[in-house]
């Protein structure tokens, strides 16, 4: 890459949505007065007898949950969405509006209340992935299920309430605007080329190896060019898979194994439980063809500098747009050189 770029101000395009990001490499430069101390390693009961989602435990809604040993779903007893919603639309001169239908589901990850994805085992981690798989196809198969929204809130700074290690699923009939805003690309490239945008810069990504973490047989997990967040991260098939249910037993093997190595690492970045969102991108369940689709899954992480420094999105960044100051390429090296065991375990 031009040097001047790793020193000077600039902007990258996201090809994904479209969308540009600031740089300012030289603001790294800055001194740095604040808070960098580490936070003590807290020790989690494998069983919490007040958790919600730990087995046999009964929940806010009435219900309680099987002894169960595996990954287990359930319908969110308290659901931002409601199944069988009237489909309407309002529109009064500038005013608009439509009804919206859908589901929410709970994912619990594992029985034991004490773990997180990087202290699970490869085989756990695949469960995770088979039951996402299962979710995937059974709600996205439901008529007005357009679109099964996969993610993860971890730690408290992103809102998540319980530490039991648990994800979530949102499925509804419309297509929400992030994904709408990929799938367009997703499209106009596939129209334009008949190649998948994101498997050929995947194929760009690893010539280059400037921001690539880790690669397995079947996936990549690199720090994409036009990152956001500090040590964001995203994983993704070499082949084009539209979405999760495609994936083979191999292949969600080798999932579970670059997911495990990559949250392993950002855990080992400030030597904390990394928080993030996460969530996976995925063709559409509107019961069109998407050869355009490429699946992927995103980590945001919001920590800078240290396990209690937060990267906030105010001022220009809520106005004009996102900015950063340590380049992807920084960050990709950081997180690249850090090991694939948990400091816990070390
Ligand atoms: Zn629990």
């Amino acid at each position: 890459m031009n040097t001047e770029f790793n020193e000077n101000p600039h902007r990258r395009f996201n090809i994904l949505t479209g969308e540009w990001i600031l740089v300012s490499p030289h603001r790294t430069k800055r001194p740095w007065q604040g808070k960098t101390e580490k936070q003590s390693l807290e020790t989690k009961p494998k069983y919490d007898p007040n958790c919600y989602l730990c087995p046999t435990n009964g929940r806010m809604g009435g219900a309680v949950n099987p002894d169960y040993k595996k990954p287990f779903s359930f319908v969110n007893d308290f659901s931002a969405l409601l199944k069988d919603v009237k489909e309407e639309t309002y529109t009064k001169g500038l005013l608009h509006a439509q009804s919206e239908s859908g589901i929410c589901k709970v994912v619990c990850f594992s029985p034991d209340h004490s773990l997180t994805l990087p202290l699970m085992s490869k085989e756990e981690i695949t469960d995770v992935i088979s039951l996402w798989q299962q979710e995937y196809n059974e709600l996205g198969a439901m008529d007005g299920i357009n679109h099964v929204q996969i993610f993860e809130n971890k730690g408290d700074i992103m809102g998540c309430s319980n530490p039991h290690p648990h994800g979530q699923i949102w499925a509804q009939r419309s297509i929400p605007q992030e994904v709408q805003k990929k799938s367009d690309r997703l499209l106009a490239y596939w129209n334009e080329n008949q190649t998948s945008i994101l498997e050929d810069y995947i194929k760009q990504e690893l010539a280059l190896n400037e921001r690539i973490i880790i690669e397995n047989e079947h996936f990549v997990s690199l720090v994409p060019y036009w990152a956001v967040w500090p040590y964001e991260t995203m994983i993704a098939p070499k082949r084009k898979i539209a979405h999760i249910g495609e994936l083979s037993t191999e292949e969600k093997k080798a999932f579970a194994e670059i997911l495990r190595k990559t949250t392993i690492r950002l855990d080992n970045i400030f030597e904390t439980s990394f928080p993030y969102s996460a969530g996976i991108h995925q063709a559409p369940t509107d019961g069109k063809e998407h050869p355009e689709w490429h699946f992927h899954m995103s980590f945001y992480p919001p920590l800078l500098r240290s396990a209690t420094v937060k990267k906030f999105m105010v001022g220009y960044e809520m106005f004009a747009n996102p900015q950063r100051d340590i380049t992807a390429e920084q960050a990709a090296n950081t997180i690249k050189a850090l090991s694939d065991v948990h400091y816990s375990k070390q």
